[in-house]
């Protein structure tokens, strides 16, 4: 790993430990909901697996434009056999023209309003790209599979993302078109890398931005609920991660840009893989155990997000809520109230990067004390601040 890329990932870690004390009040009402516990059940490891055999060939729009086309078909063809009626909406990028595929459930109580299950079908060059992206491919039409016959509130598209390695070129089509649109988004995630594992890097990653802390927190209480033995970190970057360039390198970004929720979840990539975009990332590397629970947490995560009455006003606040999430109090108000407010299930290997200390013991810890959160938040923006000089300064 090069000097700038662990001092990028300190940064990340650092300052989204700080923005994760300013995500609100950790709401855990509610208790396990039979109907979600029994979705969850429905997630298939050998489907999941059958997925990525499937699409595991170089992919990409320039150099294996066939293949992506063949990938293209695949992907709807699975989406159509659920049910859904699947729509196509072409991208063209250069010379390239490839479609971003949308499977789309309607809602029930608040359709107008839309989540986005997203995930990328291309693949950079030479690389049969197992973990990026068949992985989160296979993930995406699990969760279809399985969410098939129960429509939830509010409208969800599954969707395959186009010409992710060429610039999140469908990504940004979609959320560009959207605003314009005035498309009441009330949430995306991008599932983005979801199958590759290590001894110490066993954990998933969800990256979530300021705006999207009522998201994370459905994450939150899903993974809580109904996965409780897949490792989880969360991290609320503050703004859109301008500060950490490495945060947006997913079809989550120009969702961000566009003042949506949006979250990416990861195995954070190159960070842990060795095989990322080389020829070795293939389907034998995969843990499909590990695939199969953050499946199942993303599953329970859209079902818990749009059908959560937090406010109690009897519909969910995905469809009487505001679109994003307003920060309502100050750091130190929040952290008064909930000390817990910093992720509890930060792993150590997570945090343990070039001398940062530990925060917290991994899952199931019961959490820290409020003045070493305190302490905590204080510390990473000062760390932040003066990491991001010195990134810049090594940049010049
Ligand atoms: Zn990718």
């Amino acid at each position: 790993m090069k000097p700038n890329i662990r001092l990028a990932l300190f940064i990340l870690v650092v300052a989204g430990m700080f923005a994760a004390s300013l995500t609100g009040p950790a709401s855990f009402a509610g208790p396990d909901r039979p109907d979600i516990a029994a979705l969850v059940d429905r997630v298939e490891q050998e489907r999941l697996r059958a997925h990525v055999d499937a699409i595991d060939e170089p992919r990409n729009a320039f150099d294996q434009p066939e293949a992506l086309q063949r990938t293209a078909g695949y992907v709807q063809g699975e989406l159509e056999d659920y049910g859904y009626p699947v729509r196509l909406e072409p991208v063209s990028f250069s010379d390239a023209t490839f479609p971003n595929l949308i499977a789309v459930q309607e809602g029930t109580s608040c359709s107008e309003r839309v989540f986005i299950v997203g995930a990328h079908y291309d693949s950079v060059r030479d690389t049969p790209g197992a973990d990026d992206n068949a992985s989160g491919v296979a993930a995406m039409l699990e969760i279809a599979r399985s969410l098939a016959d129960t429509p939830l509130p509010a409208t969800v598209w599954f969707t395959g993302f186009t010409m992710e390695e060429n610039g999140l070129v469908g990504s940004f089509n979609m959320a560009m078109d959207a605003a314009e649109a005035g498309l009441e988004i009330v949430g995306m995630m991008s599932l983005e890398m979801v199958g590759y594992t290590t001894e110490e890097g066993d954990f998933i990653v969800v990256l979530g931005n300021t705006a999207s802390v009522r998201l994370t927190g459905a994450y939150r209480r899903a993974q809580e609920y109904y996965v409780p033995d897949l490792p989880i970190a969360i991290l609320n970057l503050l703004g859109n991660g301008e500060e950490q360039p490495d945060s947006r390198r997913g079809d989550h970004a120009p969702f961000w840009d566009r003042g949506y929720q949006a979250m990416m979840v990861t195995d954070t990539a190159n960070f842990r893989n060795p095989n990322y975009h080389e020829p070795t990332d293939t389907i034998d590397t995969l843990d499909f155990a590990f695939m199969t629970n953050v499946t199942r947490a993303m599953l329970a995560t859209t079902v818990e997000y749009l059908t959560y009455d937090g406010d109690a006003d009897g519909q969910p606040d995905a469809c009487s809520g505001p679109l994003i999430a307003t920060p309502t109090a100050t750091p130190e108000e929040l952290l008064e109230e909930s000390p817990s407010a910093i992720p509890e299930a930060m792993p150590t290997s997570v945090v343990d990067v070039d001398g940062l200390p530990e925060a917290s013991g991994g899952a199931g810890d019961g959490g820290l004390s409020g003045s070493f959160v305190l302490w905590l938040a204080v510390g990473a923006l000062v760390v932040a601040v003066a990491a991001a000089v010195a990134l810049r300064r090594s940049a010049r």
